[in-house]
């Protein structure tokens, strides 16, 4: 019994022991479980951190090879407009080549740009998205088994398509740059720059476009072309006016169709004679002499600080490539081009995009919004990954301010040189202008302003270049946009 009982005894400990044993190995095996994940969170918290902090920049270099090594694992995904329909895909063919596909050809070429000889555009700016894949664990896992490549994510764009037909089609025949602003936000709603070129074919015919200098059709005019101001560079001689001047509604002039200051004329456009106008009509009719007569006692100093507050000479609050807008006056300008520059004539130059968020500004009570253009992020199967959200810049004009410069801006719809865009439809509001280039003998034609209806605003900004004389083809585009934005949608 004592034997057994001992044995039983033994069995025991020996099962004990065996136990332990077990126990002992679940331990270590857990262990190196523990540590193989813990290395697992470790190396993803690494990933995600590059990913997040570094990888992007690295990424967005169009010539990096992790670029490469990710275009071997994941299928570029699409760029979509706003209302999620593509303007640009990744076709597979049966060989498996990849070819990225512009289904809206050249209508989007600079805002989306292309990624088939480098890149550009959207396809630059959110190249690290497209080449990321947020598509559901199980999927990536079956993917991977299959040794397929993930499918990237898309990247929704504030694009719209009509309103960019719209635009496109109305500038048909010129060259020259189109965009609109959702003021309120910050949304690029179209952005169009002509002469263009077909994204599809890009990299066949790239080395005919850089060589054709006379067009520069790889150039995006909305955010990079610096164009004289002409008259729309009136707004900011008449701001600056308004600020000197507390008493500025009870300014007159009689305009005899020139004005001359020592041995310099300038002349109304036109061979115009305003006559006897206040202030209103001094810039609803656009009176050369009536700015320059105003635009000759304003300070220099005063002046320029204002338009660089007003975003000359500065940096803009934009993630994509662009031209800074050039004020060129100092207090020793001579008198002809001081005369010159408040009417908006001279060096100043601007570019498309700033003269469309100035607009935006003055239509949002003063507070401007950065512009962007990538809305959101989804993986392919629509569910959104990340959004971005409007983000003000600061308020570059007083409420009160905004409020005088819109009477002025209405003006020139109500009976000044943008009649055309007096509708009931929509409260337009702008100024034109009519630059003149070169000698004198070729003109631009610029419109920049904002429309509203029921709260519903559109910031915009044309410019046409070679355009004919007494002419402001400008004004026809900004009208195609404005009906396209309000009306599009309700059958009108
Ligand atoms: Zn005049």
């Amino acid at each position: 019994m004592e034997v057994h009982s001992n044995e039983k005894e033994n069995r025991k400990v020996n099962k004990k022991t065996k136990q332990k044993k077990k126990t002992n190995s679940n331990r270590q095996i857990m262990n190196v479980t523990y540590i193989f994940l813990l290395i697992f969170v470790m190396m993803t918290g690494y990933f995600v951190n590059y990913q997040m902090n570094e990888g992007a920049e690295i990424i967005n270099n169009a010539y990096n090879k992790r670029e490469e090594i990710l275009a071997k694992s994941i299928i570029r995904g699409n760029i979509l407009s706003n209302d999620k329909t593509i303007l640009a895909q990744t076709l597979t063919k049966e060989d498996g080549t990849e070819i990225r596909n512009y289904p809206y050809e050249q209508l989007f070429a600079h805002a989306v740009g292309y990624s088939t000889h480098g890149q550009t555009g959207i396809e630059l700016l959110a190249n690290y998205r497209l080449l990321t894949s947020n598509s559901p664990m199980l999927e990536i896992a079956a993917d991977d088994l299959h040794g397929k490549k993930h499918i990237g994510d898309n990247v929704v764009t504030s694009l719209d398509i009509s309103v960019s037909e719209a635009a496109y089609q109305a500038m048909e025949g010129y060259k020259g740059a189109v965009i609109a602003i959702e003021p309120a936000t910050g949304k690029i709603i179209t952005l169009i720059s002509k002469p263009d070129f077909n994204p599809n074919v890009v990299a066949d015919i790239y080395s005919d476009l850089i060589a054709d200098d006379n067009n520069s059709n790889l150039l995006n005019r909305a955010t990079g072309g610096l164009y004289t101001p002409g008259s729309t560079f009136k707004l900011f001689t008449l701001y600056e006016y308004i600020r000197e001047n507390p008493d500025y509604e009870d300014y007159h002039y009689d305009c005899n169709g020139s004005i001359s200051v020592d041995e310099y004329r300038i002349k109304c456009s036109g061979g115009a004679a305003h006559g006897e106008e206040d202030i209103y009509d001094s810039f609803a009719y656009s009176c050369n002499s009536s700015f320059v007569n105003m635009g000759l006692t304003l300070n220099k100093n005063a002046f320029v600080s204002t338009c660089k507050r007003l975003l000359f000479d500065s940096d803009l609050p934009i993630h994509f490539p662009y031209s800074q807008s050039e004020i060129s006056l100092s207090e020793k300008s001579s008198v002809f081009e001081t005369m010159q520059t408040v009417m908006g004539q001279g060096k100043t130059l601007v570019t498309p995009i700033h003269l469309c968020m100035i607009a935006a500004a003055i239509a949002n009570d003063g507070l401007l919004m950065k512009p962007y253009i990538v809305t959101s992020i989804e993986n392919h199967n629509g569910k959104t990954i990340k959004t971005y959200h409007p983000s003000s810049y600061r308020e570059i004009l007083l409420p009160e301010e905004t409020a005088v410069l819109k009477k002025f801006l209405r003006s020139v719809v109500e009976y000044g040189t943008a009649k055309r865009l007096n509708t009931e439809k929509y409260i337009a509001y702008g100024k034109t202008g009519t630059a003149q280039i070169e000698d004198g003998s070729r003109n631009n034609s610029l419109f920049m302003g904002f429309a509203e209806q029921d709260g519903k605003k559109l910031a915009i900004c044309v410019v046409l270049e070679d355009t004919p004389e007494g002419t402001i083809p400008a004004v026809t585009v900004a009208k195609a946009v404005f009906d396209s934005y309000y009306f599009t949608n309700e059958n009108y």
